[in-house]
């Protein structure tokens, strides 16, 4: 079967002399693996349009157990972030991110746009790095099917207080007064970073990136998202580590 779409690369492997597997974050079938027959040769056309961070239009062949990618022509290569080392780190974290939690067969075009939307925010420093992070991170979870619970104090229903904590392993808040015996992991937040939180979570996909706080502020904000998702994928993502290594 052949079939046409749109997708982002979020990760690739070389195998053999010639050819290589790449993940693409694809708009009509979610994430996908696919051979590139051929894509080493600099001559290839396919060879730019499937490196990673390529966003193109791809003509796939899917056989009994594998995809295979036919053609390629590139949409966007995102150049601005591949001369800059940290936005790179910080977009593959986005990419481990994506291939960790975003679906597999079935369509996606809201993943790809969050993502597309982030790099090019990233790439043409419309916001601050730690703003688009934070702002990625949440909303990636709570689409995937792990929204947090940040309505109001899961203890005695308070909106919002001087202190709140977020427990990330939860994702839930608490009020200082319901908070005082908890040993759970929590991160303290104030007003506004707990309007921020609230903000990455339910704010319409238009409105995502459209807010501001102080540099404090974000570092607190990046350590509840980073944190959540810690914990919700059990996982401790390597691109994060070397992110906040160079940073
Ligand atoms: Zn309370």
């Amino acid at each position: 079967m052949k079939f046409q779409t749109q997708g982002l690369i979020i990760k690739e492997q070389n195998i053999g002399e010639q050819d290589k597997l790449v993940f693409a974050l694809t708009k009509s079938n979610g994430i996908i693996k696919a051979f590139v027959r051929g894509a080493k040769n600099l001559k290839n056309q396919k060879c730019a349009s499937t490196s990673l961070l390529s966003y193109s239009r791809f003509t796939i062949y899917k056989g009994r157990d594998s995809y295979i990618i036919g053609d390629a022509q590139t949409i966007r290569i995102f150049s601005k972030l591949r001369s800059d080392m940290r936005k790179m780190c910080l977009a593959q974290y986005f990419c481990e991110l994506a291939l960790t939690i975003c679906p597999r067969e079935q369509k996606s075009d809201a993943f790809l746009s969050l993502i597309l939307n982030s790099l090019y925010l990233l790439g043409e420093e419309k916001r601050s790095p730690e703003l688009i992070k934070a702002c990625f991170e949440m909303r990636l979870a709570s689409m995937a099917g792990y929204m947090p619970d940040l309505r109001m104090c899961r203890g005695c229903g308070e909106y919002s207080a001087e202190k709140m904590y977020f427990l990330p392993r939860l994702g839930v808040l608490e009020c200082g007064s319901c908070h005082t015996n908890n040993a759970e992991i929590s991160v303290e937040l104030n007003p506004s970073t707990l309007t921020a939180l609230r903000h990455t979570v339910y704010a319409d996909d238009d409105r995502l990136f459209s807010f501001s706080l102080s540099s404090e502020g974000l570092a607190v904000l990046n350590e509840a998202s980073e944190s959540y998702l810690k914990y919700r994928f059990e996982k401790d993502f390597k691109t994060l580590r070397f992110y906040k290594m160079i940073n």
